[in-house]
């Protein structure tokens, strides 16, 4: 019974880690199967390598900016593959480290593409493990439209990070409207690349303040992306030179493209799973069903982080692979992950923070009784900068306490920003409570407690 465990992670990304390393702290016998790199998509081809970037960007933004505090500086050429070979040293060196930390912890890794042969058992290159527990943490792959002749000359974004490695795109066109379309787009424009973003129909960022969704694309508007609300690409073809042209359905076309990414949404990894011998059942568009407990419908078979569909980030799979853990092994059988006022933010130029209900969403639960404090100002470090960037920030307020239900902030630092105002928010902070903490000066965070 050597390949018996009591927990089975799939998938070593932010959840399957999570959930493996409490468990084992417990004294848990635990394995986890990853058919790629340690770490997931947050450190291969999600947040790190993403974060890595938004910084190169940002250092764009303020040597630009340092000529208008009057120091002597020229931007010059950035060179991209010194960039994309330390970040990918940095992200190889998470990679290693994953696994002298998983010898240290106990938990054995199976290197391998995971199946279900039935409730209790995997295979994993023709070898057979079972556990007590089986915890489902396969994440999602980013789609490529199948029926768009040519689509496959484009990439996604985990062809952006593990691909674009030599030369840095010149002319950059990004479908999709959702966050990773949104940040990928201004990074690249960051690094003077002429980009296009195109996407079917207004708001971006679907369920945001309309706020953010405002004061973003006015900031896309000023840094010179060119925003296609309407634009669909009927055709992709390569030219001699390499580069791609693209042809939409009203008949134009766009030439001379050096890089095409899909930004369009992200397909769960329940397809190749063997969820057919199993009792797990999911959804149309492929997500594990489960309950408050991350239990799915197979007994002693979990799932958690970005394929249940809930709040795709990855301190969540992580809290909740955590608490999963805590309630198998750790004694504590009410424990479970929270999906209300996670807060998180986009690494835009300028970032957006955000944690709570939107005003639309405040307004379809609360009605009347919905008040709202908004500010919109040019921080202090912009005044003697010629490129204005504006800062936006809104608290959404709901009874006669003046509970605070939403906060969204655009702008420098909204980054760093929310985490604190989350715990306030979570603790059922009111406008009072907000009022009645002193400012901190001079910072833009002090606008948030000084909203009339
Ligand atoms: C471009 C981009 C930027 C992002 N930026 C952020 C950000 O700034 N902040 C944030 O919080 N989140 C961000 N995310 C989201 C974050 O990366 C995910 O929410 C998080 O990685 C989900 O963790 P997970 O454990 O559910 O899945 P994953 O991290 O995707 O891990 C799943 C793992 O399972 C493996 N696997 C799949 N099938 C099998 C199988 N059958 N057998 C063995 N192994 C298998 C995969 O190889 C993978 O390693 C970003 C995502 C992307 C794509």
């Amino acid at each position: 019974m050597t390949n018996h465990y009591d927990v089975i992670a799939i998938g070593a990304g932010s959840g399957g880690l999570s959930v493996a390393e409490r468990a084992a702290s417990y004294g848990a016998k635990c394995a986890i199967v990853e058919a790629g790199e340690l770490g997931g998509t947050c450190v291969n081809v999600g947040c790190v390598p993403k974060k890595v970037m938004w910084y190169g960007a940002s250092l764009a933004h303020a040597i630009r900016d340092a000529q208008d505090y009057g120091f002597d500086v020229t931007a010059g050429e950035l060179n991209w593959e010194k960039l994309v070979m330390k970040r990918d040293n940095f992200i190889g060196g998470i990679n290693d480290w994953y696994y002298d930390y998983l010898a240290g912890q106990n938990i054995e890794l199976l290197e391998g593409h995971a199946r279900f042969i039935d409730n209790k058992t995997l295979e994993v290159d023709g070898e057979h493990y079972t556990a007590e527990h089986i915890v489902i943490a396969t994440g999602g792959r980013p789609i490529i439209p199948e029926d768009i002749p040519g689509a496959e000359l484009g990439m996604t974004s985990d062809g952006f990070f593990n691909d674009l490695d030599e030369i840095q795109p010149e002319k950059v066109v990004v479908v999709g409207g959702g966050y990773i379309a949104l940040e990928l787009a201004m990074m690249m424009q960051g690094f003077g690349s002429d980009v296009s973003i195109l996407h079917q129909g207004w708001p971006v960022l679907i369920g945001f303040d309309e706020m953010i969704q405002t004061a973003l694309r006015a900031e896309m508007e000023a840094s010179h992306i060119h925003i296609d609300d309407d634009a669909i690409i009927s055709q992709v073809e390569k030219q001699d030179s390499g580069k791609l042209t693209l042809y939409f359905e009203d008949g134009t076309t766009l030439a001379e493209v050096d890089a095409l990414i899909w930004a369009i949404g992200r397909r769960p990894n329940t397809d190749t799973i063997g969820l057919d011998n199993t009792d797990v059942k999911i959804t149309d568009n492929g997500m594990v069903v489960v309950d408050e407990y991350e239990q799915t419908t197979a007994p002693d078979i979990y799932a958690i982080g970005d394929i249940i569909g809930k709040a795709p980030l990855t301190p969540v799979a992580i809290a909740a692979g955590r608490r999963l853990a805590d309630r198998l092994y750790g004694g504590k059988p009410e424990r479970k992950m929270d999906y209300d006022m996670v807060a998180t933010v986009m690494f835009t130029h300028p970032p957006i923070g955000t944690v709570g209900l939107s005003e639309a969403a405040a307004r379809e639960i609360y009605g009347d009784t919905v008040k709202v404090y908004q500010t919109r100002f040019v921080p202090m470090y912009h005044q003697l900068t010629r490129h204005k960037v504006k800062t936006s920030m809104k608290l959404i307020v709901v009874g006669d306490t003046e509970k605070v239900v939403g906060c969204h902030v655009i702008g420098l630092g909204a980054d760093e920003m929310l985490q604190g105002f989350a715990v306030a928010i979570r603790m059922g902070a009111t406008k009072q409570d907000f009022d009645d903490t002193v400012a901190i000066h001079p910072v833009s965070a002090e606008e948030l407690v000084t909203m009339k």
